[in-house]
């Protein structure tokens, strides 16, 4: 009788450690769904809330992605304003004391790293959806394994049981990491000094990484559709300064740069700006590849 007793117990003892292995993370887009996957591998369940290839700052708050972070114990997200639009509301939907940004569930990606373009003094009000400066930070490459870092250190905390096995992971991510670090390194070193212009201020933080030098943008600021002055104004820019590329993301329209194109004849490139922007983008490692390979193919 023991013996069963026993048994029993040790059952109920493997079900709950097993109910408790299943973290269950959600990550506002998927290309932080992707570092948080390779750390805990089969350990937690992640998702992401964001399509990849929508615009970031805009996404629709669908009810189904409140239950997502209703039943969520730990919450990532990119911060610096990024998703200041979109999750708030969310956040009351889900109604999860455990991910609030105040609770140990939360992680703000943002706080790990320096921000560039911060104005001196800007309001939204304006259109500016860059008010706490650029949140795009995530397409300096040299900035995921700083991510990485953040994000096993937050798993450190909630699941010490688990800690060795995350910073187990970490570590051979980055170390797969840096090495294709040096691929894309001496791949890029040939746009050094090249002149370019962006729809959104979405490569900011890549353009200075690998040293091209960013002559304009299609917004005139960001979150605010061009004028026919504006545009005027690029053209004279682009000729003058012989500008020799638009970097154009997926989820803007294409028609501006094709004008562009037209008057000047400078070449554009669709360049995926998260994991799931374009279907070679499948995880973090192919995001870069795919934009390396875009913009070194030509
Ligand atoms: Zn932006």
């Amino acid at each position: 009788m023991m013996k069963v007793f026993n048994i029993l117990i040790l059952s109920v003892l493997i079900i709950l450690t097993n109910a408790k292995a299943q973290l269950k993370i959600v990550t506002t887009y998927p290309y932080i769904a992707s570092i948080t996957q390779e750390i805990v591998k089969d350990k937690a369940k992640v998702d992401f809330l964001a399509a990849g290839n929508l615009d970031p700052h805009f996404v629709v708050p669908k009810p189904s992605l409140a239950v997502k972070l209703r039943n969520a114990d730990l919450l990532i997200i990119n911060g610096a304003q990024l998703e200041i639009g979109w999750l708030p509301p969310l956040l009351d939907q889900a109604n999860n004391a455990k991910i609030r940004p105040s609770a140990s569930g939360f992680l703000d990606l943002s706080q790990y790293v320096r921000l560039i373009e911060k104005p001196e003094n800007v309001s939204r009000a304006m259109g500016d959806v860059h008010p706490e400066g650029n949140p795009h930070f995530h397409l300096d490459p040299y900035n995921i394994p700083i991510l990485s870092d953040a994000i096993t250190t937050k798993l450190c905390k909630l699941e010490p049981e688990n800690c060795s096995y995350y910073q187990e992971n970490n570590k051979l991510f980055k170390s797969k990491w840096n090495e294709k670090l040096k691929q894309w390194n001496s791949a890029l070193e040939k746009l050094k000094g090249t002149k370019v212009i962006e729809y959104h201020k979405l490569y900011d933080y890549f353009i200075n990484r690998y040293g091209l030098v960013l002559s304009g943008a299609i917004e005139p600021l960001p979150g605010i559709p061009p004028t026919g002055k504006h545009l005027e104004n690029l053209i004279e820019i682009i000729k003058t300064q012989n500008v020799k590329l638009i970097m154009q993301d997926v989820y803007h329209p294409l028609k501006p740069a094709q004008f562009l194109n037209q008057k000047t004849g400078i070449k554009y490139i669709v360049i995926p700006h998260d994991v799931g922007a374009v279907p070679e983008a499948k995880d973090i490692f192919s995001l870069f590849d795919e934009i390396v390979k875009r913009l070194t193919n030509e």
